[in-house]
């Protein structure tokens, strides 16, 4: 079983990757994710969708039911957001897409580490620290929740 799960959203232009803390959810658990584009015609305020900055993760409630007492949450309290900020559906990085971007960024700072190993070590940390601070500015769910 795979704690990690890759999924194109609903117009096929984007891949999030979703994490599955515990190992209590898998991938029975996701219903459809929506990138930017595809969310428009998502109705908002529906207690089986998290909205990030655009993107929506919408959960099957039924599946998610019937693993709320390994959640230790009743299975009427049960909500999407409430699983996804506890870690049991959520984003493998901060955004669906952090697992691209990150690799892309990443490799583009090893390059320095060829030439210059102490500057390459404060770019990895300047790096980080950097989208710590982009995330927040942008607002993500799990950016926010740590800030
Ligand atoms: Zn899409």
């Amino acid at each position: 079983m795979c704690q990690s799960y890759r999924k194109t959203c609903l117009c096929g232009r984007q891949t999030s990757e979703i994490f599955f803390g515990k190992y209590i959810l898998d991938e029975k658990a996701i219903a459809e994710v929506y990138c930017p584009e595809c969310s428009r015609d998502v109705d908002r305020g529906e207690n089986n969708l998290v909205w990030d900055n655009g993107w929506v993760l919408e959960l099957d409630m039924q599946a998610v039911r019937t693993r709320a007492a390994m959640m230790e949450i009743s299975p009427e309290d049960v909500t999407a957001q409430w699983v996804f900020d506890e870690g049991y559906a959520t984003w493998v990085g901060i955004t669906p897409d952090d697992f691209q971007t990150r690799e892309r960024e990443r490799s583009e700072i090893q390059k320095i580490a060829k030439t210059d190993l102490k500057e390459y070590m404060q770019a990895m940390k300047e790096w980080g620290l950097r989208r710590e601070k982009r995330f927040v500015a942008e607002g993500w769910r799990k950016a926010k929740s740590r800030a």
